[in-house]
């Protein structure tokens, strides 16, 4: 083990220096990881975070992986898709509301229907946004073909989570029926990034099972595919899932686990910040999920990506990945004023309007942002610092959304 402050200021990190960085409790020693990442990130993408309006607009999927609340065998589902109108009024909206970029995110399908409406959905987003707004793409695992076709129709980024960088702990985490291959999973992130997307990839933290080490090899995989953008979360468990029963009835849901998990959520995004400076990093909605000041704390830790939702309310209920997830009853204006009230609290900006690229991905490529779209370091100038408790409570209510939460 090394002294923390030398471990802070070195600019490459071992596996041992990784899982040491992932692995700190104390609060003093985390407030210390999460100065230096933020420092970081104030110093490599700016004090400006960029918001994905996240319209999911499916819950449709053919997998089955054994955590998530909308795989294909969980019975209590109402299943439900978006049309084309509705998916166009709400990228309106996000445009509107000056956010810069959308996320379309479902469950996974490949069937000729669902690729030639995520193409129609691309398309009329730019068609109906003189073509300025960012489009990330969610949708999971398809051919290159595919990706290639929904690049050259306008979506510009692509989320696919390889959830464990271990080939033999996803197995463990998906059905062995030869349709839940870690490899294939692999090969879509190598065909995205030949396609031309900007590439994100993530895990899941705080697993049972999971050791320190083995996130510390997550974070080793995203630098070694040289990812341009990074969202992960903490474990939530979905009660009605094979994983989700199997923690409960082994004890292993306690309040000391969920706050533990919460930790590694945050260590996790400061070690990467720290390996990764130049990517854009998410504070994911899990964050929220465990911490109702998750997501700042995560601001607060080096991430610099938000993704408000603005999925329709009636759809909201039923697209929930894990038990509790936040802004389930909350409308798309709320969540923005929420929001802006959290990234102002964390002592940045946000990047109104902007693309909000990677870095890393100009740095990977040689290319330059398009003029008015900043990368992670353009956008709004930086706020002057004040200190923040990083690890306790914030000092002020932002909005009326948050207030009824407290309550
Ligand atoms: S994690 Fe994604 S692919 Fe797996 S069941 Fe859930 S929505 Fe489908």
């Amino acid at each position: 083990m090394k002294p923390l402050s030398q471990l802070l200021a070195q600019d490459s990190f071992s596996r041992g220096d990784l899982a040491q960085l992932i692995g700190l409790h104390d609060p003093a020693e985390r407030e210390a990881l999460y100065r230096a990442a933020y420092e970081v990130k104030a110093r490599r993408v700016g004090r400006v975070d960029y918001y994905r309006g996240l319209i999911e607009f499916s819950n449709i999927c053919v997998k089955n992986c054994l955590y998530c609340g909308i795989r294909k065998g969980s019975r209590g589902v109402r299943r439900f898709e978006s049309t084309l109108e509705e998916i166009l009024e709400q990228a309106k909206w996000v445009f509107g509301h000056h956010y810069g970029s959308v996320v379309l995110q479902s469950g996974e399908r490949t069937d000729p229907k669902f690729i030639d409406f995520v193409d129609e959905a691309v398309r009329g987003i730019k068609r109906v946004t003189g073509g300025r707004l960012g489009i990330t793409l969610c949708v999971g695992e398809q051919t290159e073909e595919t990706y290639r076709r929904w690049f050259a129709s306008g979506a510009h980024r692509y989320l696919l989570r390889i959830e464990e960088s271990s080939p033999a702990f996803y197995a463990a985490m998906h059905p062995a029926d030869g349709r839940h291959l870690w490899q294939v999973r692999h090969e879509c992130l190598l065909a995205l990034r030949r396609a031309g997307y900007q590439v994100g990839t993530g895990v899941m933290i705080g697993l049972p099972g999971q050791s320190e080490e083995m996130l510390a090899d997550d974070l080793l995989y995203f630098r070694d595919m040289k990812i341009d953008m990074i969202g992960m979360g903490p474990y939530i468990v979905a009660h009605d899932t094979p994983m989700g029963r199997a923690a409960l009835e082994a004890g292993l849901d306690t309040e000391a686990h969920r706050a533990r998990r919460f930790e590694l959520g945050l260590n996790m995004i400061a070690a990467a910040r720290l390996l990764m400076p130049e990517a854009n990093i998410a504070a994911t909605t899990a964050l929220q999920g465990l911490n109702r000041h998750g997501r700042e704390l995560g601001l607060r830790a080096g991430a610099n990506v938000l993704m408000p939702i603005v999925t329709l309310p009636r759809f909201r209920s039923s697209y929930q990945l894990y038990d509790g997830k936040p802004c389930v009853e909350d409308t798309s204006a709320q969540c923005a004023n929420c929001l802006t009230a959290r990234v102002r609290w964390a002592g940045d900006e946000v990047g109104w309007d902007a693309w909000g690229d990677s870095n890393a991905f100009f740095e990977r490529t040689g290319q330059r942002p398009a003029p008015g779209q900043a990368a992670g370091s353009g956008g709004a100038a930086p706020r002057r610092g004040r200190t923040i408790p990083i690890c306790g409570e914030p000092q002020s209510e932002p909005c009326e959304s948050y207030q009824a939460e407290k309550e």
